[in-house]
């Protein structure tokens, strides 16, 4: 791709330059430009990329892409042996350029999405790939319009991509899918999140299913045991290629012997009459559905079971998603603050309620962005802490009181408490942990609770 080619998609203006400059590698922070990179100045809610061109020339930057800028004939001089793109909307310029780099790549291009689970089955996935084709993925979370085509700018000798899209409002997986142009989808769920935007279960699964709308040929992994992919399933398994996971639902891949330990699980996937001992290095059985997917995508992308094995088993979780820690004095800590919604929350709730130990503490905080099922789905989670028979539950937060409220509604001897602040779970907890105690920490990310986890 050339400097041309930029100025031509983008309906841009070369203010300086070279016009036959090649543009190989992309950056958005003047902190992290190697020398060469093309910077794209992006407006951001609290400071405006373009400000920072000069910043990204000085720094090694080759060229920079910058929007709303008068360009002095001074600094035309100064900078005569860069090149200097101006064009309307760099976030446009930014979806236009990935879009044309994607076109560029004739190769399988997987995207996730769903409502829990995308970043670690986006890793699973990725690992399984990999084992058979160079694979480049989507970086942490990084799944919304500015990462996603980040992403994609990362093409190089790529043989397969693994690509993450987000979603907090109708239309946005849309604009992902059309630059990306998946060959295959995963979604992974359809559960609560984000649901104080999309007003409904039934708006989320239409806001995930604009996945297929960038698809040439529709063709989709879905789990299977959710209530809704199954329902959109069943009515519309003649007319689009649809692949299934599942546990309960007859599926085309199932998990069968499922063996739950505390940090990992085992189980046998089952296709026909092929049979594959799958080992996940990561406990609850949420990770087994994430670890089905994979299979699944494996299969579809033709590698071999004993890959797909090692691909499974070799993954490593993505930071401070159920991150387990030993404390000094012998008590395990099960960090999991990154984010909760309602599903996530429920599935750790579980997996405590499995982990081999002497106490079973529950530290929770606020799930955000539920709207008006926020009451709803916090009592929920406490009625799910009195099920699962966990022993001590702490909260704080506002929402957080209507976990305590489900809880006692259950059962009114279940030991929970709700407190001031964070420093306060964390001062009862250091005077009340014993070894072999067993504490997870759980909220929005916003609640910042991996602040407690820090101090402990
Ligand atoms: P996302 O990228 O969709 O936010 P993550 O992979 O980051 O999802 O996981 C978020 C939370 O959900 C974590 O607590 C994780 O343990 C939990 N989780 C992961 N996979 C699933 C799943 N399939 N079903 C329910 N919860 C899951």
């Amino acid at each position: 791709m050339k400097v041309k080619d930029i100025v031509q998609m983008t309906n841009g203006e070369l203010v300086v330059g070279n016009e036959d400059l090649i543009c190989s590698d992309f950056s958005r922070d003047t902190r992290e430009i190697q020398k060469g990179d093309i910077y794209i100045g992006i407006k951001g809610e609290r400071f405006d990329g373009s400000d920072f061109w000069k910043e990204a020339l000085d720094n090694g930057a080759g060229a920079v892409i910058i929007q709303g800028k008068e360009i002095t004939p001074e600094e035309k001089e100064a900078y005569a042996d860069k090149t200097i793109v101006m064009v309307e909307n760099t976030l446009q310029a930014l979806h236009k350029i990935a879009e044309y780099k994607r076109s560029l790549y004739n190769i399988p291009v997987v995207a996730i999405t769903g409502s829990v689970g995308k970043t670690s089955t986006k890793d699973i996935i990725a690992n399984v790939v990999k084992m058979k084709y160079k694979t480049l993925k989507t970086e942490g979370n990084r799944n919304n319009n500015i990462g996603l085509p980040f992403t994609i700018l990362g093409l190089k000798d790529h043989e397969a991509m693994v690509i993450e899209m987000g979603m907090n409002h109708l239309g946005e997986i849309d604009l992902l899918t059309r630059i990306a142009k998946p060959t295959l989808a995963v979604i992974t769920n359809i559960g609560t999140s984000h649901i104080g935007n999309l007003g409904s279960r039934e708006n989320i699964l239409k806001a995930k299913l604009e996945i297929l709308n960038g698809m040439e040929e529709p063709k989709i992994v879905i789990n299977n045991d959710n209530d809704l992919l199954h329902n959109w399933y069943e009515t519309n398994k003649s007319n689009i290629e649809i692949h299934t996971y599942g546990i309960q639902n007859r599926s085309e891949v199932m998990a069968k012997e499922i063996n739950l330990k505390q940090e990992s699980s085992t189980f046998i996937a089952e296709e026909k009459d092929e049979k594959t001992e799958i080992t996940v290095p990561v406990g609850g059985e949420h990770f087994v559905y994430n670890a089905l997917s994979a299979v699944k995508v494996g299969e579809i992308l033709n590698i071999d079971s004993e890959l797909i094995q090692q691909g499974i088993s070799s993954f490593e979780l993505t930071k401070k998603r159920m991150e387990i820690r030993k404390l000094e004095n012998g008590a395990t800590l099960i960090n999991d603050s990154y984010n909760a919604s309602y599903e996530a929350m429920k599935a750790s709730i579980e997996y405590l309620a499995k982990y081999e130990a002497n106490r079973r503490i529950a530290v929770l905080g606020d799930m955000f962005e539920l709207g008006e099922y926020s009451i709803d789905l916090h009592t929920k989670v406490g009625e799910d802490i009195a099920q699962n028979n966990i022993d001590i539950l702490m909260c704080t937060g506002e929402l957080s009181k209507y976990i305590i409220e489900g809880a006692k509604k259950l059962n009114n001897k279940v030991n929970a408490t709700m407190f001031k602040d964070k420093e306060e779970i964390y001062e009862k907890l250091k005077e009340e942990i014993k070894k072999d105690d067993v504490i997870l920490v759980k909220a929005s990310n916003g609640m910042k609770f991996f602040e407690i986890c820090q101090k402990l």
